[in-house]
């Protein structure tokens, strides 16, 4: 049968790609992010309990009111802004499903979105499905920084929105509170909507302190946050996540949510309502991931291998320039295939195939798998 793709250039995700690698050729696997330790005990006990008590039906389309009412006193503990908890937040089968289903509600054919490379996997395709034009800029290496020059000369009239991430996937890098301030300033010249991934909020690194737009009011007042239990509570499986937007905003993601998942599962709700309650469960994030990373760096202290600044996320970039000359996706094989460990190319994360001799590593991971890395990047 004859079919005409929408996304003709497209194959399986990269994430796909390198886990799938990484099994059939017993690497270890720090190329997908995801930790391979525990989920608690008690949240998992809660989870169960709720099924049993007979929580096993749809929830609300928009979110369990219980949850939702945790998320905005979070909020507010977290980052001083009053959110309506009945009128803007959503609860969304993950990150992903909240970014899509904020595209497919807000962008119209022909309207621009910008976007900075290297960027998240499903951006650029979700913007496309939906009849959008994404505008690539790039970050540049070491510190990835938004270049804020090149922005205002890439807005035109059909411009409707910005995507930002901090902090970064794959770069470790965060917005400091200038970035947000032109980044407002912008946004309201310009009538922009800002889409902002914040799902590592709480991983985040060296006293830095997350600028997430909720903390800007006029910027709030314009943009989409959000977040993932997946990526806080070390259950990226369960795929739940929020988008947290201004009523106007959230009413349009609304329709769109109801027709993508209609809803999310009951259980894993009603029990994050529980867990999310108790700051002890979230507050120490930032230090245990900051401990990991330190580790992982130390391990791969002596080797060829060159660390790029990362302040937060659960992912560090290494240069392998002065290893090798391969582009990073046959490094990336060749280092799965040959030597057992396998990583992120980060070329993948370009729209326009740069690639800055960087391979990913996911350091949300046990000691012991961080060592047999770090024992296998010596070798390199
Ligand atoms: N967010 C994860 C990463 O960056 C991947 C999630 C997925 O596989 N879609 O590795």
């Amino acid at each position: 049968m004859k079919i005409s793709s929408r996304l003709p250039e497209i194959s399986t995700s990269i994430f796909s790609v390198m886990s799938k690698m990484a099994l059939e050729h017993h690497a270890l696997n720090l190329s997908q992010g995801f930790p391979d330790f525990s989920v608690s005990g008690k949240l998992i006990d809660l989870i169960y309990q709720k099924m049993k008590e007979g929580h096993n039906q749809y929830a609300p389309m928009p979110g369990l009111p219980a949850l939702r009412k945790t998320i905005s006193e979070v909020i507010f503990k977290t980052y001083q802004r009053e959110i309506n908890a009945e009128t803007e937040i959503t609860i969304t089968a993950g990150g992903t499903e909240a970014i899509f289903s904020s595209i497919a509600a807000l962008i119209k054919p022909g309207d621009e979105v910008l976007l900075f490379d290297p960027s998240y996997d499903s951006y650029d395709p979700a913007i496309r499905l939906n009849g959008g034009l994404p505008v690539h800029l790039n970050l540049l290496p070491p510190h990835f920084a938004i270049d804020w020059d090149e922005v205002k000369k890439k807005i035109t009239s059909h411009t409707r929105m910005i995507m930002v991430n901090t902090p970064h996937n794959p770069a470790g890098s965060v917005l400091c509170s200038a970035d947000l301030k032109i980044l407002q300033e912008l946004a309201e010249e310009h009538n922009l909507i800002v889409l902002s991934d914040e799902v590592y909020e709480r991983i985040i690194f060296d006293n830095q302190i997350h600028e997430s737009v909720l903390k800007y009011p006029d910027l709030a007042n314009r943009s989409i946050a959000i977040f993932s239990f997946g990526k806080t509570f070390h259950a990226t499986g369960w795929k739940v996540g929020y988008a947290v937007a201004p009523e106007v905003l959230s009413n349009e993601i609304r329709k769109a949510h109801q027709f993508i998942t209609f809803s999310v599962n009951t259980p894993v709700q009603m029990a994050l309502a529980d867990f999310m309650a108790d700051p002890e469960n979230y507050l120490h994030l930032c230090h245990f991931y900051q401990q990991k990373r330190d580790f992982f760096l130390y391990q791969i202290k002596g080797t060829s291998l060159k660390p790029l600044p990362c302040h937060g996320s659960y992912f560090q970039l290494l240069s392998y320039e002065g290893v090798s000359q391969k582009n990073d996706m046959d490094m990336a094989q060749w280092m799965t295939k040959e030597m057992k460990l396998a990583p992120i190319p980060v070329s993948a994360f370009y729209k326009d195939q740069t690639d800055p001799k960087l391979l990913r590593f996911c350091f949300a991971k046990n000691e012991d798998t961080l060592q047999k890395a770090g024992e296998i990047l010596k070798r390199i």
